[in-house]
């Protein structure tokens, strides 16, 4: 006998990428960046810190929000800070999709969009990206109980991009909200937080895990028209977000050097990265994120995943039913690149 909702009993759940807390891996799987915070971080959090505890956070997180606003030319009352950007996702879905109602994702895409439909108890659609990873109007199309849409942008497996333009199009066709996922966005050439200001359908989130190096902090953000943020506000913790992730994420985004330093970095391994794979056999897309989707056409990869692994290499691998499989392995410093990628060459 149990107790739980019967959605709750059916799920799996979500199993994020393995986390090893014993032995000297080289984590290449999870899209962390290799760098270390700007040292602002350590210090804010330090002072917050000596400031004591004792106190129940700013539920609004204000700090962050006016630096965001001044960096991002939004008003704050369009940004809401939240426990990591996935509690945005959590949050919208929560706001927008009722039970037995409709989630519609793109294929493959980020996995924890369609556990987050079925905790909910709401269905999900999956529609497939083209073979060049554009997406047909398809995923705008209007269908029964629809209700939401996300959209990764860049793409997780693929690093992917959709154009602002093809976005907002894709947004005018929809019958519901879009939340674009801008996680890796601080790595790729556009981004669509201007939308936001075109339509109270189009909703950006951010996070400060991956360009900020920050994954340990749990820090997001999300774009929206006042009068959503406001709704959102209603369905949030009262204190989401607590005050030493506060204090280290509004120092983070004051370092904007820092930033750029460390995007132009693992932009300049990544395209080694793919270099070196194409020329090991792989099928590397061209990425705009901290990470390259590669699957080989004429070679198994799983076994190389398992090679990589025994020599304390964690890629991850992934097999996307009527997809195919491949290695996603994240931009890591050029060492730890050169280190995969000899493991790599001399197992095949
Ligand atoms: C990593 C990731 C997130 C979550 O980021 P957090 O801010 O750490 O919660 C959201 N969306 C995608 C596509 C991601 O890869």
């Amino acid at each position: 006998m149990s107790y739980f909702r019967p959605n709750i009993d059916q799920l799996a759940g979500y199993v994020p990428g393995e986390q090893p807390q014993v032995g000297k891996f080289i984590k290449l799987n999870t899209n962390e960046n290799p760098y270390r915070a700007s040292p602002a971080v350590a210090r804010a959090i330090t002072t917050a810190l000596e400031n004591g505890l004792q106190r129940y956070p700013d539920p609004l997180a204000t700090a962050f929000r006016q630096r965001a606003s001044a960096l991002y030319g939004f008003p704050p009352e369009w940004i809401l800070a939240t426990n990591g950007s996935d509690e945005v996702l959590t949050l919208v879905t929560r706001a927008f999709v009722g039970e037995g109602e409709l989630l519609r994702l793109p294929y493959p895409s980020y996995i924890l969009y369609k556990t987050l439909a079925e905790l909910q108890g709401a269905r999900s659609e999956e529609i497939a990206f083209e073979g060049d990873w554009s997406l047909g109007d398809k995923f705008a199309a209007a269908a029964q109980g629809l209700k939401l849409a996300f959209l990764p942008n860049p793409n997780s497996p693929s690093g992917t991009v959709l154009s602002p333009e093809r976005v907002l199009e894709l947004a005018e066709q929809l019958p519901c909200p879009l939340l674009v996922d801008e996680a890796y966005v601080d790595f790729a050439e556009t981004n669509c937080l201007e939308l936001v200001k075109r339509s109270d359908k189009i909703l950006v989130s951010r996070s400060l895990s991956k360009s900020y190096a920050l994954a340990g902090l749990r820090f997001g953000y999300v774009f929206a028209q006042p009068h959503v943020i406001a709704g959102l506000v209603k369905l949030k913790d009262s204190y989401n977000c607590d005050a030493l992730s506060i204090a280290g994420a509004t120092a983070a985004i004051d370092d904007q050097a820092w930033l750029a330093e460390t995007r132009a970095k693992i932009i300049a391994t990544r395209g080694r990265m793919t270099e070196r794979l194409r020329s090991l056999g792989f099928a590397p897309v061209e990425s705009q994120a901290n990470f390259v989707w590669a699957p080989h056409p004429a070679q198994p990869v799983k076994p190389l995943f398992e090679g990589l692994k025994q020599r304390q290499i964690l890629v991850r691998y992934m097999n996307y039913a009527g997809w195919g499989d491949g290695l996603r392995i994240s931009v890591g410093t050029d060492e730890q690149i050169d280190a995969c990628l000899d493991v790599l060459a001399k197992l095949m």
